[in-house]
C-alpha cells in the first residue's frame, strides 16, 4: 500500500475543510481499504469520518425514516423501526456480504461501493474505470457477470450493492454536505450514473461532497416484499441477478409496485415500465409474467451473459410472487 496522510475528523467542518482532490473519506473502509491494498485506489489523504454524528434513525417529513450515513449496515438492517417499516431494505441488507463486513460497512459507504469487475481490480489489465483511456478489458473478455442494460463501449460493469437495489424499489433521497458549508438533496434515481464516456465516475457527487443521510420515502411495502438474490454461492457473493420487489395492495389489487434489479447495470436498475404496468392489476402469475417481459425487453446481453435475460424474467416473477404471498 502506498503512503498516505490520515486525518481523523472530529467534526463535519474539519472533514470538509481537509478535503483535497486526491482525498477520500473513509467510514467503515470495507471497500476502500481493499482497493488501496490492490493499488486500485491511490489517495494522498484519508479523512476518517466514521466518528461523526450521522448514526441516527429518525422520522422525516416524507412520512418515512431518515437513516444516518455513518450507521453500520448491521445496525440499520436490525433497527426495530427499519425492520417494521422497511422490511424489504432490512432483508436486502442482510443478504449482503458477511456479518463481519456488515458490522463495519456504513450506509454511505454502501452507496459508494465500486464494481467488482475483475479487470478493475487487476492493475495489469486495461480498465477505463480505473485508468481512463486505457480500454475496457471486459468488453471482449470475460464478461459473463456484466451488464445487460445501459452500458457503453467504455464500460460494461455492474453496481455491486444489494442495499442500492432496495433503495431504488422503495424510493429515497440522499443528503450531502458540500465543501462550502451548504447541503443538497439528490434523488436516489439520479445518484448513480451510467458509464457513458466517463466510467471512472460511478455517481453524481461533486468533489468533496460528504454523504450524511438517506431519507427513505413513506413506507408502503411493509406487508408485501421480497428480495431475491441469485448468486454463485449462498453467502459472501455478489448477485448475478437480484430483484427487490414491493407491492402495496388495496382491495385485492396492486395499488403500487416497487421493482428494481441488480447485477444488470452500472446503476441500480429501476423497472419503471413494469411498475407502471402492475399498478391497478390483479396479482396473478400472468400479470407478473407480463411485467417480467416488460422489465427485460430492452436488455442487450453479450454472448456470455445471455443467461441473464431468462434468469432475470424468472427472477422478477418469483420475487413478485414471493412478495405477494409473503405474510407480513
Ligand atoms: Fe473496467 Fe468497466 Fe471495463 Fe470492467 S467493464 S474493465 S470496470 S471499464
Amino acid at each position: 500500500m502506498r503512503p498516505f496522510k490520515y486525518t481523523d475528523a472530529q467534526s463535519k467542518e474539519q472533514a470538509l475543510s481537509a478535503f483535497t482532490n486526491t482525498s477520500h473519506y473513509l467510514s467503515g473502509g470495507t471497500n476502500l481499504v481493499d482497493l488501496m491494498k490492490e493499488d486500485v485506489e491511490r489517495p494522498d489523504q484519508i479523512i476518517h469520518v466514521n466518528d461523526l454524528n450521522y448514526k441516527s434513525v429518525s422520522s422525516n417529513d416524507k412520512g418515512g425514516l431518515t437513516i444516518g450515513a455513518m450507521l453500520s449496515n448491521s445496525e440499520t438492517a436490525n433497527h426495530k423501526e427499519v425492520r417494521s417499516k422497511y422490511p424489504l431494505l432490512s432483508m436486502t441488507m442482510l443478504s449482503a456480504a458477511t456479518a463481519q463486513i456488515r458490522n463495519m460497512a456504513s450506509n454511505g459507504g454502501n452507496l459508494l461501493q465500486r464494481t467488482r469487475c475483475p479487470y478493475f481490480f487487476e492493475t495489469s489489465m486495461p480498465c477505463n474505470k480505473r485508468e481512463p483511456g486505457s480500454g475496457c478489458g471486459a468488453l471482449n473478455g470475460s464478461n459473463s457477470g456484466h451488464a445487460i442494460f445501459g452500458y457503453s463501449d467504455s464500460c460494461i460493469a455492474t453496481n455491486p450493492s444489494d442495499m442500492n437495489i432496495a433503495l431504488a424499489a422503495i424510493g429515497a433521497t440522499i443528503e450531502v454536505e458540500k465543501t462550502d458549508g451548504s447541503s443538497r438533496m439528490i434523488d436516489f434515481t439520479d445518484f448513480h450514473r451510467l458509464p457513458g464516456d466517463q466510467p471512472e465516475k460511478d455517481n453524481n457527487l461533486e468533489p468533496g461532497e460528504l454523504i450524511t443521510a438517506i431519507h427513505l420515502d413513506k413506507p408502503i411495502f411493509s406487508d408485501h416484499y421480497y428480495y431475491l438474490k441469485i448468486r454463485e454461492r449462498s453467502s459472501y457473493a455478489f448477485a448475478l441477478i437480484s430483484v427487490a420487489a414491493g407491492l402495496q395492495m388495496e382491495n385485492g389489487s396492486i395499488k403500487k409496485a416497487g421493482l428494481a434489479m441488480g447485477g444488470v447495470a452500472h446503476k441500480p436498475w429501476k423497472l419503471t415500465e413494469a411498475e407502471d404496468f402492475l399498478a391497478g392489476k390483479q396479482p396473478t402469475e400472468a400479470n407478473f409474467k407480463q411485467a417480467a417481459e416488460l422489465a427485460l425487453k430492452d436488455a442487450k446481453p453479450f454472448e456470455a451473459n445471455k443467461y441473464k435475460v431468462e434468469m432475470g424474467k424468472n427472477a422478477v416473477v418469483r420475487a413478485l410472487t414471493q412478495a405477494f404471498e409473503r405474510e407480513a
